[in-house]
């Protein structure tokens, strides 16, 4: 529970149970739930600023355990979420970018709906995603979020069909994204300060630098995925003309030299994780293996601050999972 921001730490509470409210409710009993960047902005104070008291956790997977009438044919299900609630009957929440919707209601785990740091959470069916057995609960967790951005990001550096793409940062976005982008032969470099992640991404097989200086420069697209706003300038001087800077995180930047940008008549395009479409995508390329996963370092529930500790320090080098004490998959 986020009972105040700023803070460094979430409380371990006994909440109520959720109840099904709406016909097309359900109820999730949380099997893992992927701790993200922006959890860690929230609690900092940097980022959205829910109703506290709050359960943060927005990178679900589980079993709907509960389900009104109008969506009883989940139950059963082992299922991912799609994260936005919109108004649904726009031109955006229609097409699936709930995210973009000019009335969003919620984002779970984030703000509006609390989330999956919980033994189970209460969303709507139309969030639901079904999730292929090939794929652990801690995996499919790993993509709702994190696959989305990346599906996006990808989506959105292949639109010009690029012949090589720059990655700033190689956590879990930008290993997803790296992965994709080879999946579609394009040529990637990466950049990664730490050396845990760095060494990461090396094993894998990918060129990864300490610094973007160091990279040859002239992408035709470049992914930010460091949600820090020490790369966008150099991360602009590395793309080519009308080079493409894709936005994954969501840094203010004090001295953005857009001198840079207008030069090259270079495209900033934003991202905000993903559509319905992309987490769907990202989920079926890793169910097929057509993308390697990154690692996955698990906590239970009650170990979450050590777990978003360990993150800080920089010590996890892939995806941080939690596991609620009272999932047993046969249940
Ligand atoms: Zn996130
Ligand atoms: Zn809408």
């Amino acid at each position: 529970m986020l009972r105040r921001i700023p803070t460094d730490q979430l409380s371990i509470e006994e909440a109520p149970r959720p109840r099904l409210e709406r016909p097309d409710d359900v109820i999730i009993k949380v099997e893992a739930c992927g701790i993200c960047g922006t959890d860690l902005h929230i609690m900092e104070g940097h980022s959205y600023r829910p109703d506290l008291p709050f359960v943060l956790g927005h990178e679900p997977a589980g079993t709907v355990v509960e389900a009104g009438r109008a969506a009883s044919e989940w139950l059963g299900k082992r299922v991912v979420i799609t994260l936005f609630t919109g108004c649904g009957h726009c031109q955006e929440c229609l097409a699936g970018n709930e995210r973009l919707c000019a009335n969003v209601v919620s984002d779970t785990g984030v703000f509006g709906v609390w989330g999956g740091y919980a033994d189970c959470l209460l969303v709507h069916a139309a969030q639901l995603l079904e999730v292929p057995a090939r794929l652990t609960g801690p995996q499919a967790a790993s993509l709702v979020d994190a696959g989305a951005t990346a599906a996006n990001s990808v989506r959105v550096a292949m639109t010009r069909e690029p012949a090589s793409v720059l990655i700033l940062g190689a956590g879990p976005i930008g290993l997803l994204s790296a992965e994709m982008l080879r999946a579609n032969g394009v040529d990637v470099q990466m950049t990664q300060r730490s050396p845990r992640r760095r060494a990461a991404a090396q094993r894998w097989g990918y060129e990864v630098f300490g610094a973007i200086g160091e990279t040859r420069g002239g992408f035709d697209a470049v992914i930010d995925a460091t949600g820090s706003p020490a790369v966008f300038n150099d991360g602009v001087k590395a793309l080519g003309p009308r080079g493409k800077y894709i936005l994954a995180g969501y840094a203010i930047v004090p001295n953005a030299d857009f001198a840079e940008v207008s030069h090259k008549e270079a495209v900033i395009h934003g991202i905000r994780s993903g559509s319905r479409h992309d987490l769907a995508t990202i989920v079926g390329m890793a169910a097929a293996g057509t993308v390697r996963l990154p690692e996955i370092m698990t906590w239970p529930l009650a170990g979450i601050n050590d777990a978003i500790t360990a993150l800080k320090d920089r010590r996890v080098e892939g995806k941080a999972v939690i596991i609620p004490a009272s999932y047993s998959p046969g249940e």
